[in-house]
């Protein structure tokens, strides 16, 4: 970094974070983007508001322990990370996954601070999870794992302080036992403390669809500013086949996009004529089954075993929907060569900073997930607003709100690319947009 302020608080990071790859790559990415416009704010430093701002206002880690379904005691981590409040509570998502660790976890409760800065609503920054791993557990131990995890968390969380959400692992279904419990513990239907609920207590209309639907509605943006076309016509691959990927994949069909290939963690299906997701949702959502089934059950589809070759496959959109660090700078090179026109990243940081550095320098354009994948917590916090003032609004209606959030996220992020002489860098956009709401916020709010 050329700026010694940026770099001092980047070192400072990388001295308490040795440990943490995650985390340090999402910080560097962040300050990175703030080169062009640091020294016309000297009063971030007299204020050590980036020291804050890399820094969460709370970091609580606890003992999870449940019975498994042969008598056993097991014990998980639990994590909650509150990183900043400044505009609203802390809101962000509880992943349930094995790789879930503190550098994962601070880096997720980071970025989201910054979407939640994007999203137009008074939504601060947080995220949780578990090293559990949902993978072959019957439905009680989910459940008792859901229930000992929700006894710990309740004393963090609130409508006005902390409000949960799901991720990677946390669905409708975990979401259900969290909340039983959050209100078997406090006696009171805090709707607005969880989201992502059932449509029968509270849930949102549009909530599954949002994010995978939101990031067709930013790349449609995108397109047409950055690329002067639309999906029409367009080949695409999506990877991932859970909530994000599965409805994404539903929006670019019904644009007209033709999606290729999709995955899991095992692998890839290719499906030259355009996937069959109904098949593909069956698969995944009603059977909980692996994606290579979809390869037996439909003729002239492929399935290889592996994930990292899936980009072989040529594309002209590419969409991410499955993990951080998915596409490195050997994939995005396949991505270049399959001649890709535009990348929206719809899981999170699922770009190295490499790739992404490789794909804007062969003129490609990337939504970053902050951006791209805010849907998903724009329409939690619709949520919260329905479950405040306890009524529903219809599916229609939180859609169009969607839609126009989305495109005022892209807007947001493509103006501040521009303002600070970088047009079409929606990375350096969208973190130069939230972070100057969210810094005038703690300015106004003096030292904490
Ligand atoms: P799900 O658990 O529903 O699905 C994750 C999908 O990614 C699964 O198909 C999973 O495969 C696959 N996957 C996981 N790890 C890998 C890997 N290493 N290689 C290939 N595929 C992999 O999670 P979501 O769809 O909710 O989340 C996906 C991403 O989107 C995450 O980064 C999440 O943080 C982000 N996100 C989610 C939001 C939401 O609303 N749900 C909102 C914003 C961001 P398998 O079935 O084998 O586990």
């Amino acid at each position: 970094m050329k700026n010694a302020y940026l770099q001092k608080v980047y070192d400072e990071v990388l001295k308490r974070d040795p440990d943490a790859p995650e985390f340090q790559q999402c910080i560097r990415e962040f300050l990175e983007s703030l080169e062009p416009i640091v020294d016309d704010h000297p009063e971030w430093e007299k204020n050590g508001i980036l020291e804050r701002f890399v820094e969460p206002d709370r970091t609580v880690t606890f003992r999870v322990a449940w019975v498994d379904d042969e008598g056993k005691v097991q014990v998980n981590r639990g994590y909650r990370v509150q990183y900043n409040s400044a505009i609203g509570p802390y809101k962000g998502g509880l992943r349930f996954h094995p790789s879930v660790n503190l550098s994962i976890i601070k880096f997720l409760g980071f970025e989201m601070n910054l979407k939640n800065g994007l999203t137009t609503l008074p939504m601060g920054g947080g995220k949780g999870g578990s090293d559990f791993d949902p993978h072959g557990k019957s439905d009680g131990e989910i459940m008792r794992f859901c229930q000992a995890f929700m006894t710990e968390l309740t004393r963090h969380i609130g409508q006005f302080t902390d409000i949960p959400a799901g991720d990677i692992g946390v669905g409708a279904r975990e979401i259900g036992y969290m909340f039983g419990q959050l209100k078997r513990i406090k006696n009171q239907f805090e709707g607005a403390t969880l989201t992502g609920k059932g449509l029968t207590f509270g849930g949102s209309l549009a909530r599954t669809e949002a994010t995978g639907y939101g990031i067709c509605y930013f790349t449609e943006e995108m397109l047409k500013t950055l690329c002067d076309t639309d999906f029409n016509g367009k080949t695409v691959i999506i990877t991932g086949s859970g909530n994000v990927a599965i409805f994404c994949a539903e929006k670019v069909m019904q644009l007209g996009g033709k999606v290729v290939a999709m995955s899991d963690s095992n692998g890839y299906i290719h499906d030259p004529r355009g996937i069959d997701l109904d098949v593909v949702k069956d698969i995944k959502l009603n059977r909980r089954a692996r994606i290579r089934v979809y390869a037996d059950e439909v003729p002239g589809s492929v399935y290889t075993e592996g994930c990292r070759n899936i980009w072989d496959i040529p594309c002209q959109i590419a969409l991410p929907c499955a993990t951080q660090n998915e596409v490195d700078a050997e994939e995005a090179k396949k991505i270049i060569a399959g001649g890709a026109i535009a990348l929206a990243e719809g899981a999170n940081m699922p770009c190295t900073i490499e790739a992404v550095e490789l794909l804007h320098a062969a003129g490609i354009p990337v939504g970053p997930a902050k951006a791209a994948n805010a849907g998903g917590v724009s329409t939690s916090g619709l949520e919260m607003t329905q479950n405040s003032m306890r009524l529903s609004w219809s599916f229609e209606e939180v859609d169009e709100r969607l839609h126009g959030i989305m495109r005022n996220i892209f807007k947001a992020a493509y103006d501040a690319s521009v303002a600070v002489g970088k047009p079409g860098n929606l990375v350096v956009g969208a973190n130069v947009a939230s972070f100057l709401k969210i810094s005038e916020a703690m300015l106004a709010q003096g030292v904490m």
